[in-house]
């Protein structure tokens, strides 16, 4: 076991500095008003940075850098701006454990998880859409003898990119890599709760872009995210949080006929199909192994496995074991790499988690395990730990419909295909959703079936970047990841020629 040391103290991979202001214009410059917050880091509850508070002044001078940066980036070859993003994976491979530790005190969240997925994953993003930027082609349609249509794709210009707190270095990085590889420069609005290793991101690869082509401004989604959204001086924005708050965003932008790309809330299905249960084998453990996904990042994942839904038939043997390999997940100190479940990323997070496992009592849920919080002691009894909670319930409870965005996941049964199909779309949302099957028939069936951006099959959250991510219903509108989001930060430019 490895423990890494706190950020800043004696052998620690990284430290943070005592105050950041915006990242605009290439170099740091204090908020206008002059204000900050505190970052609080949930391992332990104490605050450990302060962070500029933006308002619309901030926006509108990084827009002017961005504005400023945006003819020269639009025009600089692929070829280029393929090598930049290339180096920035390269930066970010090379200070891996420095990222990692960096968001793990940052969000709370382990960095066994950190270091082997978040920032891997956004190392290869931005190395997937420097590859496919340099594949894309335009097209040549012949109208007739003498004329030539040319279908050239060309930078929005400016974009405005808001995130939330659960992924702030990967959802920074999902954003930033498309845009930038698109030729587009950018606004980027993290979330007040966790915008401090967006600043050790810049440490490592700011000095590769021309000042401009990105912009950092900090703040509160009021203050700061509103006048982002609502400018007339953006040409798309692209939305990370909650569904309500992607309403309002929508809002915003309609005034101004702005594209969205909206991701949002989920509260999805992981279905176990009679024959998981079939054989005590590696394909068992396997779907036992997926159930406990729902603990995943502190459950604080948009496509969380937040439902699960078990045949009658296997219920409550495939439950009981459920239950056993739950109370087995490792909960403790983030920064130790044995450390499976970490803290939930804010207060307020925390306290909203406690009050879904009185509900979901209240509503007659029964818990099989979990359902208070965890008490680490020493230096973390000041943080935001919860136990894994296992709730058997039905799918009209509210704990079954709202988005808790926490470690807890309900449990129901259902008797055939139709039932399980109705309960996973039984929702407002559609963003992710799993089934289990040794039949590739049923599997593929319930596929298509379910109505969700993405289903997986056999497995749970996986996000290569060549897979296209993105909501059905009320989990969003757009698609992120894949070549297919380079065309969102695209407009088509049609010549017509006649010779
Ligand atoms: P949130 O909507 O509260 O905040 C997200 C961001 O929006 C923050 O930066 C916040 O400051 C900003 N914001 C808030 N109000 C705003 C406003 N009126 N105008 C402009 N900006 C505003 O979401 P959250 O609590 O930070 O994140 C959790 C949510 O994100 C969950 O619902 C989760 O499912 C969702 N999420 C979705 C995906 C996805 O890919 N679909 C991925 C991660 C998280």
């Amino acid at each position: 076991m490895t423990r890494y040391a706190d950020p800043g103290t004696a052998g620690s991979v990284v430290s943070f500095a005592s105050r950041y202001g915006h990242f605009i214009g290439g170099e740091y410059v204090p908020p206008a008003k002059g204000e900050y917050f505190e970052n609080i880091t949930p391992i332990t509850g104490r605050p450990f940075t302060e962070i500029a508070r933006g308002t619309a002044e901030d926006i509108d001078r990084a827009l002017d850098a961005a504005e400023a940066a945006a003819p020269a980036w639009g025009r600089t070859s692929v070829t280029e701006r393929a090598g930049i993003l290339h180096k920035m994976a390269d930066r970010m491979e090379a200070g891996l454990e420095k990222l990692a530790v960096a968001e793990s005190w940052d969000n709370g969240k382990p960095c066994r998880e950190t270091l082997a997925a978040d920032i891997p994953l956004a190392v290869d993003h931005l190395r997937y859409f420097a590859s496919t930027i340099r594949a894309q082609e335009g097209g040549i349609s012949e109208i007739d003898g003498d004329t030539v249509a040319y279908h050239f794709h060309e930078p929005l210009g400016v974009v405005g990119q808001i995130i939330p707190w659960n992924f702030p270095l990967l959802l920074a990085v999902w954003k930033i890599a498309p845009a930038l590889a698109a030729g587009n420069t950018i606004v980027l609005k993290p979330a007040e709760q966790t915008s401090a290793s967006i600043h050790i991101l810049l440490d490592v690869v700011s000095d590769l872009l021309p000042p401009g082509v990105l912009n950092v401004v900090t703040g509160f989604g009021i203050e700061a995210g509103k006048p982002l959204a609502a400018s007339p001086r953006i040409r798309k924005i692209s939305f990370t949080g909650e569904t309500g708050t992607g309403r309002l965003i929508m809002q915003y932008a309609s005034e101004n006929l702005i594209p969205v790309t909206l991701e949002l809330g989920g509260k999805s299905p992981n279905i176990f199909f009679e024959d998981v249960a079939a054989a005590d084998d590696a394909f068992y453990d396997k779907a036992v192994e997926g159930f406990t996904m729902f603990a995943l990042n502190q459950g604080e994942v948009c496509t969380c496995p937040s439902r699960a839904v078990i045949h009658s038939r296997v219920y409550d043997e495939f439950l009981q074991r459920a239950v056993e390999r739950t109370e087995k997940i490792t909960q403790g100190h983030p920064l130790d790499t044995e450390t499976m479940l970490g803290a939930q990323a804010s207060a307020e997070q925390y306290e909203k988690i406690l009050r879904y496992l009185d509900i979901g009592r209240g509503e007659g849920a029964k818990v099989r395990t979990g359902g208070e919080k965890a008490d680490l002691g020493g230096e973390l009894s000041g943080g935001y730990y919860i136990r894994p909670t296992v709730f058997e319930g039905d799918n009209s409870m509210r704990i079954f419909q709202e988005e808790i965005f926490g470690p807890v996941v309900s449990v129901t049964r259902f008797d055939d295909y139709a039932e399980a199909v109705k309960i996973a779309n039984d929702t407002r949302y559609g963003l992710g959703a799993a089934v289990w099957s040794r039949d590739g028939n049923t599997a593929y069936r319930a596929g298509r079936d379910i109505q969700s951006g993405r289903v997986w099959v056999n497995n749970y959250h996986a996000y290569p970047a060549h897979a296209a991510f993105g909501g059905y219903k009320q989990s969003g509108i757009g698609r992120e990841n894949h070549k297919m989001m380079l065309e969102h930060y695209q407009q088509t430019k049609n010549i017509l020629v006649s010779y």
